[in-house]
């Protein structure tokens, strides 16, 4: 892990308190270590529970603090994780379905008359489909003639 010191206050700078390094708790101002351990987040208005979460642990206050990659990582597994226990498609699945008939995310997204960001926010593990999104996917995928209908039918 990178400890930086301090830097020196400058003169000019109108600041009254000494800036903290990156890893100083944001409560108590003690440096930081690193940890590892199950962390939850909500889904859905679900709690979900992530194993082996990266994040800092104050010491002193034991007060925790995420970086922003971090963060990002326990989003994207938290919603990995929801997809399996709910039994929907995975980012990958949803992929390979838009792929096979050759469709861009917007595309996808046109057909389902969804926002414009909506498919690409599901394949990158940020957003999460609602469950009847998912069976809609399942249909195009199983169901031969779907996309047409969709396509007709389009907004
Ligand atoms: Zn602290």
């Amino acid at each position: 892990m990178v400890m930086k010191k301090p830097a020196k206050p400058k003169r000019t700078a109108p600041r009254t308190s000494r800036p903290l390094p990156d890893d100083a708790c944001p409560a108590c101002g003690t440096l930081m270590t690193e940890t590892r351990g199950r962390r939850s987040l909500p889904v859905n208005g679900e709690q979900v529970s992530v194993p082996s979460v990266k994040y800092l642990r104050c010491p002193k206050c034991d007060e925790i603090m995420l970086r922003f990659q971090d963060a990002r990582r326990l989003h994207e597994d938290a919603i990995a994780i929801y997809r399996k226990q709910h039994g929907l498609l995975s980012a990958d699945e949803i992929r390979a379905i838009r792929e096979r008939f050759s469709l861009k995310q917007a595309d996808l997204a046109q057909l389902l008359h969804l926002g414009g960001n909506t498919v690409s926010r599901w394949e990158s593990g940020r957003n999460v489909q609602t469950a009847s999104m998912d069976i809609l996917l399942r249909l195009i995928r199983d169901l031969p003639g779907s996309i047409d209908y969709l396509r007709k039918h389009a907004a």
